[in-house]
Protein backbone atom coordinates (compact mmCIF):
# COMPACT_ATOMS: atom_id res chain seq x y z
CA UNK A 1 0.00 0.00 0.00
CA UNK A 2 1.16 3.66 -0.69
CA UNK A 3 2.06 5.35 2.21
CA UNK A 4 -0.75 7.44 2.16
CA UNK A 5 -3.00 5.32 1.88
CA UNK A 6 -1.84 3.42 4.99
CA UNK A 7 -1.88 6.65 7.22
CA UNK A 8 -5.66 7.23 6.07
CA UNK A 9 -6.49 3.48 7.31
CA UNK A 10 -4.69 4.13 10.55
CA UNK A 11 -6.13 7.32 10.92
CA UNK A 12 -9.87 5.54 10.21
CA UNK A 13 -8.72 2.81 12.59
CA UNK A 14 -7.77 5.35 15.35
CA UNK A 15 -11.16 7.13 15.53
CA UNK A 16 -13.26 3.89 15.36
CA UNK A 17 -11.33 2.38 18.22
CA UNK A 18 -10.95 5.74 20.05
CA UNK A 19 -13.29 6.09 23.26
CA UNK A 20 -14.48 10.03 21.91
CA UNK A 21 -13.31 11.03 18.45
CA UNK A 22 -12.62 14.23 18.09
CA UNK A 23 -15.74 15.02 16.29
CA UNK A 24 -17.77 13.78 19.63
CA UNK A 25 -15.86 15.61 21.43
CA UNK A 26 -16.13 18.74 19.67
CA UNK A 27 -19.88 18.20 19.87
CA UNK A 28 -19.89 17.31 24.10
CA UNK A 29 -17.40 20.51 24.06
CA UNK A 30 -20.33 22.50 22.39
CA UNK A 31 -23.52 20.71 24.60
CA UNK A 32 -21.08 21.59 27.76
CA UNK A 33 -20.49 25.58 26.18
CA UNK A 34 -24.88 26.08 25.99
CA UNK A 35 -25.13 24.14 29.18
CA UNK A 36 -26.85 20.91 28.66
CA UNK A 37 -24.16 19.54 30.71
CA UNK A 38 -21.58 20.49 32.41
CA UNK A 39 -19.17 17.60 32.72
CA UNK A 40 -18.43 13.91 30.78
CA UNK A 41 -17.87 11.21 32.89
CA UNK A 42 -17.39 7.36 32.27
CA UNK A 43 -18.69 4.70 30.44
CA UNK A 44 -21.98 3.19 31.65
CA UNK A 45 -22.01 0.45 28.74
CA UNK A 46 -20.29 0.36 25.88
CA UNK A 47 -22.41 -1.79 22.94
CA UNK A 48 -22.03 -2.30 19.99
CA UNK A 49 -23.78 0.71 18.40
CA UNK A 50 -23.42 2.89 21.37
CA UNK A 51 -21.52 3.85 24.40
CA UNK A 52 -23.71 5.70 27.14
CA UNK A 53 -21.82 7.84 29.70
CA UNK A 54 -22.39 9.43 32.68
CA UNK A 55 -22.62 12.36 33.04
CA UNK A 56 -23.13 16.08 35.45
CA UNK A 57 -25.32 18.77 35.09
CA UNK A 58 -25.00 21.62 37.54
CA UNK A 59 -27.44 24.42 37.96
CA UNK A 60 -25.76 27.45 37.31
CA UNK A 61 -27.80 29.19 40.51
CA UNK A 62 -27.73 26.98 43.18
CA UNK A 63 -24.98 24.71 42.20
CA UNK A 64 -27.31 21.43 42.51
CA UNK A 65 -25.50 18.53 40.65
CA UNK A 66 -28.30 16.73 38.39
CA UNK A 67 -27.05 13.06 36.82
CA UNK A 68 -27.27 12.97 33.18
CA UNK A 69 -26.60 9.89 30.62
CA UNK A 70 -25.31 10.89 27.13
CA UNK A 71 -25.59 7.87 24.48
CA UNK A 72 -23.18 8.20 21.72
CA UNK A 73 -23.84 6.49 18.75
CA UNK A 74 -20.91 4.94 16.75
CA UNK A 75 -19.92 6.28 13.34
CA UNK A 76 -17.04 3.70 12.21
CA UNK A 77 -19.28 0.58 12.16
CA UNK A 78 -21.31 -1.61 10.04
CA UNK A 79 -23.78 -3.19 12.38
CA UNK A 80 -25.98 -0.24 10.96
CA UNK A 81 -26.46 -2.39 7.87
CA UNK A 82 -28.80 -4.80 9.75
CA UNK A 83 -31.04 -2.00 10.78
CA UNK A 84 -31.98 -1.17 7.52
CA UNK A 85 -35.05 -3.03 7.90
CA UNK A 86 -36.45 -0.62 10.89
CA UNK A 87 -35.97 2.22 8.62
CA UNK A 88 -37.19 0.90 5.76
CA UNK A 89 -41.21 1.82 5.30
CA UNK A 90 -41.14 4.17 8.03
CA UNK A 91 -42.99 7.22 6.60
CA UNK A 92 -40.68 9.41 9.07
CA UNK A 93 -37.75 8.55 6.79
CA UNK A 94 -39.34 8.02 3.45
CA UNK A 95 -36.54 9.67 1.69
CA UNK A 96 -34.66 6.42 3.10
CA UNK A 97 -31.21 6.89 3.67
CA UNK A 98 -27.84 7.08 2.04
CA UNK A 99 -26.31 3.37 3.09
CA UNK A 100 -22.78 4.36 2.19
CA UNK A 101 -22.89 7.09 4.45
CA UNK A 102 -22.53 5.97 8.21
CA UNK A 103 -22.35 8.95 9.79
CA UNK A 104 -25.86 9.98 8.49
CA UNK A 105 -26.63 6.97 9.84
CA UNK A 106 -25.93 7.13 13.07
CA UNK A 107 -27.53 10.89 12.97
CA UNK A 108 -30.85 9.12 12.15
CA UNK A 109 -30.52 6.58 14.74
CA UNK A 110 -30.03 9.15 17.45
CA UNK A 111 -32.52 11.56 16.15
CA UNK A 112 -34.86 8.30 16.17
CA UNK A 113 -34.34 7.51 19.97
CA UNK A 114 -34.57 11.54 21.15
CA UNK A 115 -38.24 11.52 18.92
CA UNK A 116 -39.71 8.01 20.49
CA UNK A 117 -37.83 9.24 23.03
CA UNK A 118 -40.14 12.11 23.57
CA UNK A 119 -43.34 10.51 22.52
CA UNK A 120 -43.16 7.88 25.24
CA UNK A 121 -41.65 10.67 27.78
CA UNK A 122 -44.83 12.53 27.12
CA UNK A 123 -47.25 10.06 27.19
CA UNK A 124 -45.88 9.76 31.40
CA UNK A 125 -44.16 6.26 30.34
CA UNK A 126 -41.37 5.42 32.73
CA UNK A 127 -38.09 6.13 30.65
CA UNK A 128 -35.56 8.75 29.95
CA UNK A 129 -36.19 12.16 29.41
CA UNK A 130 -34.87 13.16 26.24
CA UNK A 131 -32.69 16.36 26.89
CA UNK A 132 -30.69 16.96 23.88
CA UNK A 133 -29.32 16.04 20.87
CA UNK A 134 -26.74 17.16 18.07
CA UNK A 135 -25.65 14.96 15.37
CA UNK A 136 -25.01 10.94 16.69
CA UNK A 137 -25.00 12.53 20.48
CA UNK A 138 -27.86 12.25 23.24
CA UNK A 139 -28.15 13.44 26.97
CA UNK A 140 -31.14 12.14 28.35
CA UNK A 141 -32.12 11.99 31.71
CA UNK A 142 -29.97 9.64 34.30
CA UNK A 143 -32.08 6.30 35.41
CA UNK A 144 -30.17 5.54 39.33
CA UNK A 145 -29.15 6.28 42.51
CA UNK A 146 -27.38 9.88 43.56
CA UNK A 147 -24.64 7.99 43.24
CA UNK A 148 -24.40 7.24 39.77
CA UNK A 149 -25.00 4.08 39.47
CA UNK A 150 -27.50 3.00 36.81
CA UNK A 151 -30.70 1.17 37.68
CA UNK A 152 -30.27 -2.40 36.84
CA UNK A 153 -31.91 -3.60 33.68
CA UNK A 154 -34.50 -6.07 34.44
CA UNK A 155 -32.32 -9.04 33.77
CA UNK A 156 -30.11 -8.39 36.35
CA UNK A 157 -33.09 -6.68 38.92
CA UNK A 158 -32.58 -8.84 42.60
CA UNK A 159 -36.36 -8.36 43.42
CA UNK A 160 -36.16 -8.74 47.82
CA UNK A 161 -38.83 -9.99 50.26
CA UNK A 162 -41.08 -12.62 50.78
CA UNK A 163 -43.61 -12.50 48.18
CA UNK A 164 -40.94 -12.01 44.76
CA UNK A 165 -43.89 -14.50 42.92
CA UNK A 166 -46.18 -11.71 43.09
CA UNK A 167 -44.07 -8.53 42.10
CA UNK A 168 -42.41 -10.71 39.06
CA UNK A 169 -46.48 -10.94 38.20
CA UNK A 170 -47.22 -7.93 38.89
CA UNK A 171 -44.18 -6.79 36.38
CA UNK A 172 -45.46 -8.69 34.03
CA UNK A 173 -48.80 -7.11 34.26
CA UNK A 174 -47.16 -3.76 34.32
CA UNK A 175 -45.34 -4.30 31.16
CA UNK A 176 -47.84 -5.48 29.35
CA UNK A 177 -50.08 -2.33 30.53
CA UNK A 178 -47.14 -0.07 28.92
CA UNK A 179 -47.23 -1.90 26.01
CA UNK A 180 -50.44 -1.32 25.21
CA UNK A 181 -50.14 2.32 26.18
CA UNK A 182 -46.88 2.84 23.81
CA UNK A 183 -48.91 1.16 21.30
CA UNK A 184 -52.15 3.39 21.21
CA UNK A 185 -51.14 6.56 22.67
CA UNK A 186 -47.41 6.83 21.49
CA UNK A 187 -48.06 5.19 18.18
CA UNK A 188 -44.80 3.05 18.76
CA UNK A 189 -43.83 -0.81 18.50
CA UNK A 190 -40.21 -1.47 20.48
CA UNK A 191 -39.14 -3.77 18.42
CA UNK A 192 -36.31 -4.81 20.52
CA UNK A 193 -38.22 -4.90 23.65
CA UNK A 194 -36.37 -7.18 26.36
CA UNK A 195 -35.43 -7.94 29.77
CA UNK A 196 -32.10 -6.00 28.38
CA UNK A 197 -33.84 -2.60 27.31
CA UNK A 198 -35.78 -2.36 30.38
CA UNK A 199 -34.13 -0.61 33.43
CA UNK A 200 -35.85 -1.86 37.32
CA UNK A 201 -36.24 0.39 40.00
CA UNK A 202 -38.81 0.00 43.37
CA UNK A 203 -41.42 -1.79 41.50
CA UNK A 204 -41.11 0.53 38.24
CA UNK A 205 -40.22 -0.51 34.87
CA UNK A 206 -38.46 1.60 32.44
CA UNK A 207 -38.66 1.09 28.82
CA UNK A 208 -34.73 2.33 27.30
CA UNK A 209 -32.88 1.75 23.65
CA UNK A 210 -36.06 2.83 21.47
CA UNK A 211 -34.17 3.88 18.25
CA UNK A 212 -35.47 1.37 16.09
CA UNK A 213 -39.05 1.44 17.42
CA UNK A 214 -41.38 1.56 14.43
CA UNK A 215 -45.28 3.18 14.00
CA UNK A 216 -47.88 0.70 13.19
CA UNK A 217 -47.59 1.45 9.70
CA UNK A 218 -44.37 0.12 9.48
CA UNK A 219 -44.62 -2.77 6.91
CA UNK A 220 -43.07 -5.15 9.91
CA UNK A 221 -44.18 -3.43 12.69
CA UNK A 222 -46.74 -6.12 13.67
CA UNK A 223 -43.58 -8.44 12.78
CA UNK A 224 -41.75 -6.73 15.40
CA UNK A 225 -44.67 -6.58 17.89
CA UNK A 226 -45.09 -10.18 17.84
CA UNK A 227 -41.41 -10.74 18.35
CA UNK A 228 -41.59 -8.25 21.72
CA UNK A 229 -44.56 -10.59 22.80
CA UNK A 230 -42.94 -13.47 22.44
CA UNK A 231 -39.33 -12.30 24.35
CA UNK A 232 -41.32 -10.66 27.26
CA UNK A 233 -43.11 -13.97 27.74
CA UNK A 234 -40.23 -15.75 27.17
CA UNK A 235 -38.64 -13.95 30.33
CA UNK A 236 -41.22 -13.89 32.69
CA UNK A 237 -42.02 -17.52 31.99
CA UNK A 238 -38.48 -18.28 33.26
CA UNK A 239 -39.17 -16.19 36.11
CA UNK A 240 -41.81 -18.92 37.15
CA UNK A 241 -44.67 -16.38 35.92
CA UNK A 242 -47.88 -17.50 34.86
CA UNK A 243 -48.15 -15.45 30.59
CA UNK A 244 -50.86 -15.02 28.91
CA UNK A 245 -51.17 -16.50 25.35
CA UNK A 246 -49.14 -14.23 23.07
CA UNK A 247 -52.49 -13.71 21.07
CA UNK A 248 -54.49 -12.81 23.87
CA UNK A 249 -51.87 -9.69 24.40
CA UNK A 250 -51.45 -9.46 21.08
CA UNK A 251 -55.18 -7.98 20.75
CA UNK A 252 -55.11 -6.94 24.19
CA UNK A 253 -52.44 -4.26 23.10
CA UNK A 254 -53.60 -3.56 19.08
CA UNK A 255 -57.31 -3.55 19.82
CA UNK A 256 -58.20 0.33 19.52
CA UNK A 257 -61.62 0.00 22.49
CA UNK A 258 -60.04 -0.27 25.82
CA UNK A 259 -58.36 1.64 28.51
CA UNK A 260 -54.65 3.30 28.26
CA UNK A 261 -54.32 4.26 31.86
CA UNK A 262 -53.50 2.85 35.15
CA UNK A 263 -55.51 0.95 36.57
CA UNK A 264 -58.10 -0.01 33.96
CA UNK A 265 -54.72 -1.74 32.22
CA UNK A 266 -54.41 -3.61 34.97
CA UNK A 267 -58.18 -4.24 35.51
CA UNK A 268 -58.17 -5.17 31.86
CA UNK A 269 -55.49 -7.92 31.87
CA UNK A 270 -57.02 -9.30 35.07
CA UNK A 271 -59.92 -10.18 32.73
CA UNK A 272 -57.56 -11.50 30.96
CA UNK A 273 -56.82 -13.90 32.39
CA UNK A 274 -60.74 -15.07 33.84
CA UNK A 275 -61.85 -15.12 30.48
CA UNK A 276 -57.73 -17.88 30.06
CA UNK A 277 -59.54 -19.54 33.29
CA UNK A 278 -62.82 -20.27 32.19
CA UNK A 279 -61.92 -21.85 29.19
CA UNK A 280 -59.19 -24.09 31.47
CA UNK A 281 -59.64 -27.53 30.17
CA UNK A 282 -57.13 -29.34 29.30
CA UNK A 283 -58.32 -30.10 25.63
CA UNK A 284 -58.50 -26.03 24.93
CA UNK A 285 -54.82 -25.55 26.19
CA UNK A 286 -53.75 -27.74 24.17
CA UNK A 287 -55.47 -25.66 21.30
CA UNK A 288 -54.27 -22.21 22.45
CA UNK A 289 -51.05 -24.07 22.68
CA UNK A 290 -51.54 -24.86 18.76
CA UNK A 291 -53.17 -21.70 18.08
CA UNK A 292 -49.83 -19.07 20.05
CA UNK A 293 -47.60 -21.43 17.63
CA UNK A 294 -49.89 -20.89 14.67
CA UNK A 295 -50.31 -17.13 15.79
CA UNK A 296 -46.20 -16.63 15.47
CA UNK A 297 -45.75 -18.12 12.33
CA UNK A 298 -48.87 -16.22 11.27
CA UNK A 299 -48.20 -13.89 7.98
CA UNK A 300 -50.15 -10.85 8.89
CA UNK A 301 -50.59 -8.30 6.03
CA UNK A 302 -50.75 -4.33 7.75
CA UNK A 303 -51.63 -2.45 4.42
CA UNK A 304 -53.68 -2.84 1.08
CA UNK A 305 -51.02 -3.61 -0.30
CA UNK A 306 -50.02 -7.11 1.46
CA UNK A 307 -53.20 -8.08 1.09
CA UNK A 308 -52.52 -10.44 -2.09
CA UNK A 309 -55.67 -10.15 -4.13
CA UNK A 310 -58.29 -7.46 -2.82
CA UNK A 311 -60.79 -8.34 -5.20
CA UNK A 312 -61.09 -11.93 -4.39
CA UNK A 313 -60.92 -11.31 -0.98
CA UNK A 314 -63.44 -8.90 -0.96
CA UNK A 315 -65.76 -11.58 -2.88
CA UNK A 316 -65.20 -14.24 0.05
CA UNK A 317 -65.92 -11.51 2.62
CA UNK A 318 -69.58 -11.04 0.44
CA UNK A 319 -70.13 -14.84 0.37
CA UNK A 320 -69.21 -14.68 4.08
CA UNK A 321 -66.08 -16.65 4.25
CA UNK A 322 -64.23 -13.59 5.12
CA UNK A 323 -62.85 -15.73 8.26
CA UNK A 324 -61.07 -17.68 5.80
CA UNK A 325 -59.08 -15.01 5.02
CA UNK A 326 -56.03 -14.90 7.15
CA UNK A 327 -56.35 -11.72 8.29
CA UNK A 328 -60.04 -12.48 9.15
CA UNK A 329 -59.43 -11.87 13.33
CA UNK A 330 -57.42 -8.59 12.19
CA UNK A 331 -60.26 -7.50 10.32
CA UNK A 332 -62.95 -8.20 13.21
CA UNK A 333 -60.95 -5.99 15.62
CA UNK A 334 -59.65 -3.52 12.90
CA UNK A 335 -56.39 -3.31 14.01
CA UNK A 336 -55.33 -3.68 10.83
CA UNK A 337 -53.00 -0.43 10.05
CA UNK A 338 -53.83 1.48 12.66
CA UNK A 339 -53.11 4.92 11.51
CA UNK A 340 -50.87 7.04 13.01
CA UNK A 341 -52.49 10.27 13.33
CA UNK A 342 -49.07 12.12 14.19
CA UNK A 343 -50.43 12.92 18.02
CA UNK A 344 -48.18 13.60 20.62
CA UNK A 345 -46.19 15.01 17.42
CA UNK A 346 -47.04 18.68 17.30
CA UNK A 347 -43.32 19.46 18.05
CA UNK A 348 -42.24 17.29 15.32
CA UNK A 349 -41.98 19.65 12.57
CA UNK A 350 -40.77 16.69 10.07
CA UNK A 351 -43.27 14.29 11.05
CA UNK A 352 -46.21 15.95 9.07
CA UNK A 353 -44.93 16.57 5.55
CA UNK A 354 -45.65 13.17 4.27
CA UNK A 355 -48.36 11.58 6.30
CA UNK A 356 -50.22 12.13 3.21
CA UNK A 357 -51.20 8.49 1.78
CA UNK A 358 -50.29 6.80 4.28
CA UNK A 359 -51.99 3.78 7.22
CA UNK A 360 -54.43 3.22 4.60
CA UNK A 361 -56.99 1.17 6.68
CA UNK A 362 -58.93 -1.80 6.13
CA UNK A 363 -60.78 -1.18 9.09
CA UNK A 364 -62.61 2.06 8.22
P1 LIG B 1 -27.51 -0.24 23.40
O1 LIG B 1 -27.94 0.21 22.04
O2 LIG B 1 -26.04 -0.30 23.56
O3 LIG B 1 -28.20 -1.50 23.84
P2 LIG B 1 -29.04 1.08 25.50
O4 LIG B 1 -29.86 2.28 25.22
O5 LIG B 1 -29.76 -0.21 25.70
O6 LIG B 1 -27.95 0.96 24.35
O7 LIG B 1 -28.13 1.38 26.76
C1 LIG B 1 -27.13 0.50 27.17
C2 LIG B 1 -27.06 0.44 28.69
O8 LIG B 1 -26.74 1.73 29.19
C3 LIG B 1 -28.36 0.07 29.35
O9 LIG B 1 -28.49 -1.32 29.52
C4 LIG B 1 -28.27 0.75 30.69
O10 LIG B 1 -27.55 -0.05 31.59
C5 LIG B 1 -27.46 1.99 30.37
N1 LIG B 1 -28.33 3.14 30.16
C6 LIG B 1 -28.87 3.56 28.98
N2 LIG B 1 -29.60 4.67 29.13
C7 LIG B 1 -29.53 4.99 30.44
C8 LIG B 1 -30.07 6.05 31.25
N3 LIG B 1 -30.83 7.01 30.72
N4 LIG B 1 -29.76 6.06 32.58
C9 LIG B 1 -28.99 5.10 33.12
N5 LIG B 1 -28.46 4.08 32.41
C10 LIG B 1 -28.71 4.01 31.10
MG1 LIG C 1 -29.91 -2.01 24.66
Amino acid sequence: KQDGERDKDKADRATSEQVLDQRTRMILLQMINRGAVSEVHGAISTGKEANVYGAVSYDEETGAATQRAIKVYKTAILVFKDRERYITGEHRFKGGFDKGNNRKMVKLWAEKEYRNLRRIYNAGIPCPEPLALKLHVLVMGFLGDKKGWAYPRLRDANLKGDDVDQQWQSLYVQLLGTMRRMYQVCKLVHADLSEYNILYHDGKLYIIDVSQSVEPDHPRSLEFLRMDIKNVGDFFRRKGVDTLPDRAIFNFITVPEGPVEEPELAEAITKLYETRLAAANEEEAAAEEVDTEVFRNQYIPQTLEQVYDIEKDVKKLGLGEGNELVYSKLLADQVVAPKADGEGEDEDEEDSDDESGEGASLGS
